[in-house]
């Protein structure tokens, strides 16, 4: 990238003259001075290899015009994308300060300030050129993207939700899963404010938009359990299955105390076997295991277990089996190092994954904190991590 900005600035300086050499009508302006002591300063900070004075010497070089404002907006562009972002908002300040500049100029120019303040994360600056661009429906759909971005990284759901429904009506796109999330952290917000209605309320509104949304029935779930009804809350996890198999891992503790308070245990264990049929790969076998331990004991336990990893070599099989035969044979065993040492292994492994980007996680997060997408982090099945 440096090699081509060696590249354009020389070139971008001279590109007016170039421009208005071209143009037979106009009349010829004078070619880039090269007596004017700033390019010979410029050429000396190159030659003594400090590139960033020299950049910022051609760029104040390159004078303003309609010839060359596409170049300025393109050398801001590069600057802000090597993260050099400070050059990027001084270049897109001077062009917006300029009175000769077209509305569509001074428009680009605004939002690509825009941008720079977004990726230096001045947010409320950010927030203050889109909202007038958009007031002037200008560069729309770019202008709610930026702004869904900032909602988002200051956590203003409501506002998230606003901007999705204008993006929608714009450019006619699909946002039923944002905005199911937008109103799953609403009402993770309610609920930490003990504002339970508005909550429930939240959460319905999430499934009317999304009905296949894992994340509104689990906090309605949740919320049911909170208020004492066990029943409703298993079925709502029940219905979280029925969608999304992968979350079996996130909600299977709450099953497990659930059906044990309900003392319907053989009912999970049922369901368990019927997963494991229609997905041999999800892992439910390990569950299994867990609720003879629950209703049978350690030995029961040990056999079924030993069964399954004879047929399905596993790491977190062997890892359940070797912990149960360490609770039969006391802590100071031989098999309890074995423990330690798988239990080594297997934080080292990261059990979550982006399946837009492949950023790796060691917990679940609704938004990859990488490409900002919503609902792309799956826990890998076991059978085929471990
Ligand atoms: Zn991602």
């Amino acid at each position: 990238m440096q090699e081509l900005l060696w590249l354009l600035l020389p070139v971008a300086a001279a590109s007016g003259w170039w421009g208005a050499m071209r143009s037979v009508r106009k009349p010829l302006p004078a070619p880039p001075d090269k007596q004017n002591p700033a390019y010979f300063h410029g050429l000396n900070h190159l030659l003594n290899e400090e590139p960033d004075k020299a950049i910022d010497i051609f760029v104040e070089m390159l004078e303003v015009d309609s010839e060359t404002v596409e170049t300025h907006l393109a050398l801001g562009n590069l600057f802000r994308q090597r993260g050099e972002v400070e050059r990027a908002i001084r270049i897109h300040q001077n062009l917006i300060a300029r009175p000769t500049l077209s509305n569509e100029q001074h428009a680009q120019a605004l939002l690509e300030l825009g941008q720079d303040y977004l990726r230096a994360g001045l947010y409320d600056r950010a927030e203050k050129l889109f909202q007038e661009l958009k007031e002037k429906r200008l560069h729309t759909a770019q202008v709610l993207q930026h702004l869904t971005t900032i909602y988002q990284q200051e956590k203003e759901w409501q506002a998230c939700l606003q901007t999705a429904e204008a993006l929608e009506k714009h450019s006619q796109q699909d946002l039923s899963l944002e905005k199911s999330h937008y109103y799953c952290e609403l009402a993770m917000q309610a609920k930490a404010a003990e504002q339970y209605t508005k909550a429930r309320h939240d959460l319905k509104a999430a499934l009317a938009t999304n009905p296949a949304c894992v994340r509104a029935n689990h906090l309605m779930a949740r919320l049911a359990w909170d208020k004492g009804d066990i029943p409703t809350a298993m079925q709502l996890l029940r219905d979280i299955l029925d969608h999304n198999v992968h979350y079996l891992p996130e909600i299977i503790r709450e099953m497990i105390a659930g059906h044990q308070k309900l003392g319907t245990l053989q009912d999970l264990r049922a369901l368990l076997g019927q997963i494991t049929g229609q997905h041999p790969k999800s892992g439910a076998e390990l569950y299994v295991a867990e609720l003879i331990q629950l209703e049978e004991g350690n030995q029961p336990a040990a056999h079924y277990l030993t069964r399954y990893i004879r047929n399905t070599p596993s790491l977190l099989g062997l890892r359940q089996l070797v912990e149960l035969e360490c609770l039969n044979h006391g802590q100071h065993h031989l098999l309890c190092d074995v423990l330690n040492h798988l239990n080594k292994i297997l934080q080292k492994h990261s059990n979550y994954q982006c399946q837009k980007c492949g950023f790796q996680a060691s917990t679940l997060h609704w938004q990859c904190p990488s490409c900002h997408r919503w609902s792309t982090i799956q826990q890998q099945p076991p059978l085929e991590n471990l």
